[in-house]
C-alpha cells in the first residue's frame, strides 16, 4: 500500500514539472547594479538572492529577468496567424524563443479570414494549458483586424479582411481564444471605434492603437476611452503624411500613451529611436519583437498565404505593397539596437523587454529579480553591445543551455 502511495506521489510531482533539483543556485553579474550575486530558486520562484562574497573569480554571466515579447507573430516557420496551425509548431516556436531569452510572450493573430482567427486563437488557448511551454505564453495579442484600410496605414495586413470594430464579433473570437486575449491594437477613427475601446477596458483588455490615420481628436477620445499604448510607433503608417498633421505627434505628446516600438535597426531610424526615446524614456516604451514566420529561416522568397514576401538577413519585405512586412530579429537584437541607438544602460534595456511589459499587463510575478517573483531568467554574455544567451529558465527550470546547443 505504501509503496504504491509513494509512486502516486511522484507522478504528481514530475506531472507537475516541478524540477527534480530543487532548489536551483545560479551565480551572475546582476543587470542592474553590476553585482555579482547568487540566486536561488525555488518551487518555481525565486527564493533567494545574496551577494557573492567570496575571492573567486566573478560569475561569467550576466543575470537579468527572462524577457518578455508582447508583439510575435511566429517564429522559425511557425506562423501564429498561418493555416493548420498546430499546438506542437507553438511548441516548437516557443523552444526557439526560449534559446533567444524570451520566457514569456503574447502571440499575436493578425487580420485574417475570421474563421481562420477563431481557429488559430483555440489552438493558442489549447497551448497555453500546455504543461511544458504554457506558462511562457501569458495571453494572445489581437492585431486587427478592426484597423485602417487605407493603403501604408494598413502595412501588410489584407484589405479585404479588414473591418469595422464589432463587440459581439470580437466576443466570438475572445470565446474561442479562452478569454486570453488580453491585447488588441486598434484603429480608433473607425466607426464605432469609441464604444468599441471602452468595452474592452470593461472587460480588462489593454488597447492599443495602431495601424491606423487617427488625428488628434480621434486620438484623444480614445485616450478618453482608456486605450493606453501605441503599437510599434512609426510602423504601420503611410511613407507620405503630413508634416503638422499626422498620428505621430498627437501619440508622442499625449502623456497618458506609452509606446511600443520595433528597435531592430530596420524598421526605425536611429534618429528616429532617438527622438522616440528622448520624449517617452524607458518607463513609457516597451520594445517589441514583431518578429514573423520566417524569423529564423534562411534569407529568400517565401509565399505566405496569399502574400509574397521577401526574407533579407534581418527583414521581412511585402514588395506588392511596398511596404515591411515584419521583423525577422528576435526581442534581443531590439535590446542590443536599443543600447547602440540611446546609448542606454542594459538595465534600461532590459527594462523596456521585460519589467514594462510585466507591470503594463499586472504581471506581478514577473519582469524583475526579486524573491518570490517567478524564476524566469536569463544568463547571457555581453560583448559591446552585443548579447548572447547562454541559459533560459523558466519557473525555476532550465529551459536552455548554449553549452547543449553547441
Ligand atoms: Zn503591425
Amino acid at each position: 500500500m505504501k509503496s504504491s502511495l509513494l509512486i502516486l506521489i511522484l507522478i504528481f510531482l514530475f506531472s507537475n514539472g516541478i524540477p527534480t533539483k530543487d532548489p536551483v543556485l545560479v551565480y551572475g553579474t546582476h543587470y542592474v547594479n553590476n553585482q555579482p550575486v547568487s540566486i536561488e530558486m525555488h518551487a518555481g520562484k525565486i527564493s533567494k538572492i545574496a551577494p557573492l562574497v567570496t575571492s573567486e573569480e566573478l560569475p561569467r554571466y550576466f543575470v537579468a529577468p527572462g524577457l518578455i515579447d508582447i508583439q510575435i507573430n511566429g517564429f522559425v516557420g511557425v506562423d501564429f496567424s498561418g493555416p493548420d496551425l498546430t499546438v506542437a509548431d507553438v511548441r516548437k516556436a516557443t523552444k526557439a524563443l526560449w534559446k533567444e531569452g524570451v520566457t514569456s510572450y503574447f502571440p499575436t493573430v493578425i487580420t485574417q479570414e475570421f474563421s481562420r482567427m477563431k481557429e488559430n486563437l483555440s489552438v493558442l488557448a489549447e497551448a497555453k494549458k500546455d504543461p511544458e511551454i504554457g506558462g511562457s505564453i501569458l495571453g494572445f495579442h489581437l492585431e486587427g483586424p478592426y484597423i485602417s484600410p487605407k493603403k501604408g496605414f494598413r502595412g501588410a495586413h489584407l484589405e479585404k479582411y479588414i473591418r469595422e470594430p464589432d463587440w459581439e464579433e470580437f466576443l466570438e473570437l475572445q470565446e474561442a481564444a479562452q478569454q486570453n486575449i488580453k491585447l488588441i491594437t486598434l484603429a480608433p477613427e473607425l466607426e464605432g471605434a469609441l464604444p468599441f475601446i471602452e468595452q474592452c477596458i470593461t472587460s480588462g483588455l489593454i488597447v492599443a492603437l495602431g495601424h491606423h490615420d487617427g488625428g488628434v481628436t480621434d486620438i484623444e477620445r480614445a485616450v478618453m476611452a482608456g486605450a493606453s499604448m501605441a503599437t510599434h510607433l512609426g510602423n504601420g503608417c503611410a511613407n507620405e503624411i503630413n508634416r503638422h498633421h499626422n498620428p505621430l505627434w498627437p501619440q508622442l505628446s499625449e502623456d497618458l500613451i506609452k509606446i511600443s516600438i520595433i528597435a531592430d535597426g530596420h524598421h526605425l531610424t536611429k534618429e528616429e529611436v532617438r527622438s522616440f526615446y528622448k520624449v517617452k524614456g524607458s518607463a513609457n516604451t516597451l520594445l517589441v519583437s514583431d518578429a514573423l514566420d520566417l524569423a529564423g529561416l534562411p534569407p529568400g522568397a517565401y509565399i505566405r498565404g496569399e502574400r509574397k514576401l521577401v526574407l533579407t538577413s534581418e527583414v521581412v519585405q511585402f514588395p506588392g505593397e511596398n511596404v515591411l512586412a515584419g521583423a525577422a530579429s528576435p526581442l534581443r537584437k531590439c535590446i542590443e539596437v536599443m543600447m547602440e541607438f540611446t546609448g542606454c544602460s542594459l538595465a534600461e534595456a532590459i527594462k523596456m523587454a521585460s519589467t514594462n511589459q510585466a507591470k503594463m499587463f499586472s504581471y506581478e510575478d514577473l519582469g524583475g529579480l526579486i524573491p518570490g517573483k517567478r524564476a524566469d531568467l536569463i544568463l547571457f554574455t555581453q560583448d559591446g553591445n552585443k548579447i548572447e544567451i547562454q541559459k533560459t529558465f523558466v519557473k525555476g527550470k532550465e529551459v536552455y543551455s548554449r553549452a547543449d546547443d553547441v
